[in-house]
């Protein structure tokens, strides 16, 4: 009665054993050689061993001799266990291989310090960030910070303590960071943030917000010694792309604002005005200024 069915679902089975033999035989070629790459060789000739036994079974049905039957049977079910048992092992090694991957490429674009992304990324995004910019006709804007007398601190407390300040000010930064803004490490104790589809203007309000959380969260320090308290503020600067410039020209007017910044006293925001760039309009805050 279940004849056809069973004729049915045997010619089909063979036919995805065939299927997948070419996919296998695809991921083979394309793993390293390894533990992982051994495996999948065997899973082949297990599938291998499975179509023989399909071809098998279709042939002692076909003879009406069942002598080979009570085999066949039991050496797919025990080969299908050993096949389900190689896969979900090579899966988890799959797992820790990918893994282990991700967190190389996390290490190549984290700087450890700061826990923000490092310069070398800065650099791939500012060429995405720009390409975007410029095709979709957006805004793109870049905030250089920098901490005010950072050498100070070191000479005050101590390197490691300047280590722990820039630490802290990269976890501020962190928080206070919208999901779009890529901050990154630019160097020693400064740090560019790259804010895509954002004016000039609106980096502006963004940045005198950071400056004052930065200035109102000082890094509280216990030792031996006892309590201590670092204060710790920050210089931005702050360019807007403008149409024909290029990334290298966004990063060094943000460098310009910051510079002035520097100037005028440090602990400010700094806008630079741009020829092409929509500027001029002046925030109520007084720390912020047109450069
Ligand atoms: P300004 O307000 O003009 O920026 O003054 P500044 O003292 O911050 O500037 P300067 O560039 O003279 O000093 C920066 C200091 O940052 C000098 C350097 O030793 C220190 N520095 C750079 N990288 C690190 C670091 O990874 N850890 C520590 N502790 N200090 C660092
Ligand atoms: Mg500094
Ligand atoms: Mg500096």
């Amino acid at each position: 009665m279940f004849n056809w069915l069973a004729d049915g679902l045997l010619i089909g089975g063979a036919g995805i054993l065939f299927a997948t033999l070419s996919a296998v035989r695809q991921l083979v070629n394309q793993l390293p050689t390894g533990a992982l790459r051994r495996r999948w060789h065997v899973m082949s000739a297990l599938i291998g061993l499975f179509i023989a036994c399909y071809l098998a079974y279709a042939a002692v049905a076909y003879s009406g001799n069942d002598s080979w039957h009570d085999l066949i049977v039991p050496v797919v079910f025990f080969f299908g266990a050993v096949f389900v048992w190689l896969s979900i092992t090579s899966a988890n090694l799959t797992v820790m291989d990918l893994r282990r991957v991700a967190l190389l490429e996390h290490e190549a674009i984290i700087d450890p310090l700061m826990g923000l992304y490092n310069r070398r990324y800065l650099e791939r995004r500012l060429e995405e960030e720009l390409s975007k910019a410029i095709r979709h006709r957006t805004k793109l804007s870049a905030m250089m910070l920098d901490i005010d007398h950072f050498k100070r601190v070191n000479d005050t407390h101590g390197h490691q303590a300047g280590d722990l300040v820039l630490c802290h000010v990269g976890k501020l930064v962190l928080a206070a960071l919208r999901n779009s803004d890529v901050a990154t490490r630019y160097g020693g104790e400064e740090l560019v943030i790259l804010a895509p589809s954002t004016s000039g203007h609106e980096a502006a309000i963004f940045a005198e917000r950071l400056r004052q959380y930065v200035e109102t969260h000082p890094l509280l320090l216990e030792s031996e010694k006892g309590k201590r308290e670092i204060k710790a503020t920050i210089s931005i600067g702050i360019a807007e792309l403008a149409s024909g410039e290029d990334c290298n020209a966004l990063i060094s007017n943000a460098d310009k604002a910051l510079y002035l910044a520097k100037k005028k006293g440090r602990n400010r925001v700094e806008l630079h005005r741009s020829r092409s760039s929509i500027m001029g309009r002046n925030l109520d805050n007084p720390s912020v200024e047109l450069v």
